[in-house]
């Protein structure tokens, strides 16, 4: 048999040109304008959730497209190759929509995916603790019994467009399960509860999406707010984490390619010395490099996304793990050097590349950090002894 799994089927091609034909048309001036001017991009979202691709994963049944991470990355690329990869792609369908699809019971799939699917719902997703950091097993977060419902109470930091949504994803425990190793249980809250709220964090970030601190301050809520288990949730959140790492090596990617073409498209015909500087090993090298660096990044992101997809999650964990490391190490690097061709005009607001110097740092940080996934290969892959 003829394994063919390294070229793109017609369909993902053409998904991948109306994706970018729909990105092209808002781009990254758009997108700037917009985190400059502290506003959303509702409409960018909104077209996005109509034409089907933010919902591209989630089942059919509940309104989704019924086809892959594979698909929902490549709507993630092509967006962030536009200039305009939004955030919250990572989070509400494929974090979230993930974990409910797989999870919910059939009530909360019908309330909550449809909405997911086509974009007129978002919903955040809310793990990190300033106390816990990249180490979840110290999140406190605690949900107590209150009758039938439930009592949440916790911090988070960091947390991406709550403004934005009408509802979290909140990665808690019970109260039977305060300490020790984690085991997760993951509550929807609606932004609008009482003792719910939050505050913006100043980020030096150009990004219509904003981070904040939540706290839940006795939040009460029905005992359905509970998606899946309360006992096997980790499972639950893994299942989460996977889609989020692809997503992460997505949106990594798609800005290499960005950064890449900005350069290249400069490079062409600046000229200071008799031919375009392009022509200079000392500037071509480093794109060449830069464009292998992001093409094996891509690869393994299809390969993560393709075992994803055939069901098998541990041989994604590697490859996701692995793929947003590889991405984000190639796109901090590709725009790096994008900025360094592009010389005075680098960190100019008229060339768009100096904004991405933070926003591609984000890639080694966030949703794992950089060091925490070569732990995970150096224990996982490797077999070495933990230093924590
Ligand atoms: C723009 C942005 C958006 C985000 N959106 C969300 C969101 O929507 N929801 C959400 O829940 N979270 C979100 N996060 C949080 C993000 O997931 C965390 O910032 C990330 O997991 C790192 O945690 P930390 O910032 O607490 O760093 P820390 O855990 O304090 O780590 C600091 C540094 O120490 C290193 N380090 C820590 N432990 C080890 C170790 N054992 N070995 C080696 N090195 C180690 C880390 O790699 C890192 O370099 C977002 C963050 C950012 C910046």
């Amino acid at each position: 048999m003829t394994d063919t799994s390294f070229i793109e089927s017609d369909e993902r091609r053409a998904l991948r040109e109306a994706v970018a034909a729909m990105a092209a048309n808002y781009g990254q001036e758009y997108y700037l304008a917009k985190a400059r001017a502290g506003q959303h991009t509702d409409e960018l979202w909104a077209e996005a959730g109509k034409l089907g691709f933010l919902g591209v994963n989630l089942p059919e049944e509940y309104g989704g497209g019924g086809a892959g991470m594979y698909e929902l990355s490549l709507v993630m690329e092509e967006m962030s190759a536009n200039g305009c990869g939004l955030l919250m792609m990572v989070v509400s369908p494929a974090i979230n929509g993930t974990i409910i699809s797989k999870f919910g019971t059939d009530e909360q799939k019908q309330r909550w995916i449809p909405g997911i699917a086509d974009g007129t719902l978002t919903m955040a997703f809310a793990i990190t603790e300033p106390d816990a950091g990249s180490n979840s097993h110290r999140i406190t977060t605690t949900a107590r019994r209150d009758g039938g419902d439930w009592i949440l109470k916790g911090q988070k930091t960091f947390i991406s467009g709550v403004d934005q949504a009408q509802a979290v994803l909140v990665v808690g425990r019970t109260e039977e399960a305060k300490t020790g190793n984690l085991r997760p249980a993951l509550f929807v809250v609606p932004t609008d509860a009482p003792g719910f709220s939050y505050t913006p964090i100043e980020m030096e970030l150009v990004s219509p999406e904003r981070q904040f601190q939540v706290f839940l301050d006795d939040v009460r809520l029905p005992a359905d707010a509970l998606v899946g288990s309360e006992d096997a949730a980790i499972a639950q959140l893994f299942a989460g984490l996977n889609p989020e790492r692809i997503m992460g090596a997505a949106s990594a990617v798609g800005m290499g390619r960005l950064a890449i073409d900005r350069a290249v498209d400069y490079v062409k015909t600046r000229q200071v010395w008799k031919t375009p500087i392009g022509s200079h090993q000392g500037i071509a090298h480093p794109l060449a490099a830069n464009h292998v660096e992001i093409e094996l990044a891509k690869l393994m992101m299809q390969k993560a996304a393709t075992l994803y997809d055939s069901g098998d999650d541990v041989g994604a964990a590697e490859a996701a793990n692995m793929a947003k490391y590889a991405a984000g190490e190639a796109s901090t690097r590709a725009v790096d050097q994008a900025v360094q061709s592009l010389g005075g005009n680098g960190l100019t607001k008229e060339y768009g590349i100096a904004a991405a110097i933070t926003s591609s740092r984000l890639a080694r940080i966030a949703p794992v950090s950089r060091e925490m996934i070569l732990n995970f290969v150096a224990q996982t892959s490797l077999g070495l002894p933990r230093s924590y």
